[in-house]
């Protein structure tokens, strides 16, 4: 029984720090060459599975030992990867650099996961699902496919717009929840979002494109929820912020678990700005994502 299921990417982070960038035709040494696993789809699979999910995955990864090193990790995670298929392409990765300020430059190579394809999803069975999660990492067209075809079979959709960037209006409309952070919420509306009312008055025109509630992450702000019945402002815990990497894949891992554990919606915010916030609080993308256990102690 599958209660997640996470449509979306899989990367390798090659993370090399340097006291600066290099300039073109430049080469310069950095210091020991760090690989981490990450991409936004499988961060949030590894997030909602921390918190006692039963959770899948559908992507693609290469043949190459890239490939091997993100499956491994997945299962270590308790992810199903049974979905996952091996493509001729390399498996996709993130090339960053950081500088001693903190300053990130990073080259995405999305390689297989541009390769997750509209056929991948007609050959799942959504019966089982009882929440289906995407990102924008993959094909559109994909995501677009699975979110009606797992509407269609009853699950609900829940559909992180990250990366920022513009989306058709039926992508829109088949969420039942929408989580966007405010960047990603100002490029899907092409409004200003600056603060909470800012922030509520472009959710409420995704609420106009179709989508059930929105869930607008504002960092140190905590969240806010709007739907029809409600605009409500969720403020978050203090916590020291040290890396807020996959801040966000908390929250929404957090979030899904909490929903399918019966939380009420605020609880379930709460309960994700608890895991946002603990995450905030540790280095790097997936070592910094809790369990529930981490999340209870916290919160108490
Ligand atoms: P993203 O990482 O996608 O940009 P946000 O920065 O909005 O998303 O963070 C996601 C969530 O993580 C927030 O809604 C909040 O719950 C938590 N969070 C992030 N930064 C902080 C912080 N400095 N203090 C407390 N909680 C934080």
């Amino acid at each position: 029984m599958t209660e997640i299921l996470v449509v979306g990417s899989l990367n390798t982070d090659l993370v090399v720090r340097t006291a600066r960038f290099p300039a073109p035709g430049e080469t310069i040494s950095g210091e020991d060459l760090q690989i981490f696993p990450g991409g936004k789809g499988a961060n949030q699979a590894v997030a909602a599975a921390r918190q006692g999910a039963s959770v899948a995955m559908l992507g693609r990864v290469g043949k190459d030992n890239f490939g091997d090193f993100l499956l491994d990790n997945l299962k270590m995670n308790h992810v199903d990867t049974r979905l996952i298929q091996r493509d001729d392409a390399a498996t996709g990765a993130a090339v960053i650099m950081v500088d001693t300020n903190g300053q990130n430059s990073i080259i995405l190579s999305p390689g297989a996961n541009g390769k997750v394809s509209p056929a991948d999803v007609e050959t799942v069975s959504f019966a089982d699902v009882k929440l289906a999660l995407f990102q924008l990492e993959i094909p559109l067209e994909t995501v677009l496919r699975a979110a009606i075809a797992a509407k269609k079979n009853g699950a609900r959709v829940l559909l992180n717009p990250a990366p920022a960037r513009s989306l058709p209006d039926e992508l829109i409309a088949q969420a039942d929840f929408i989580l966007p952070n405010e960047t990603e919420l100002s490029q899907l509306t092409n409004l200003s979002v600056k603060d909470i009312h800012s922030a509520e008055t472009a959710a409420r025109a995704l609420l106009a494109k179709g989508a059930q509630t929105v869930i607008v992450t504002l960092g140190a702000n905590g969240a806010l929820i709007v739907n029809k019945h409600q605009a409500t402002h969720v403020p978050t815990f203090k916590v020291n912020p040290v890396d807020t990497t996959a801040a966000g894949d908390a929250f929404i891992g957090g979030f899904a678990s909490a929903l399918l554990r019966g939380l009420k919606l605020e609880e379930a915010v709460r309960y994700a700005n608890a895991c946002g916030g603990l995450a905030a609080t540790k280095l790097g993308a997936q070592p910094s994502l809790p369990t529930k256990e981490d999340v209870e102690k916290f919160i108490a």
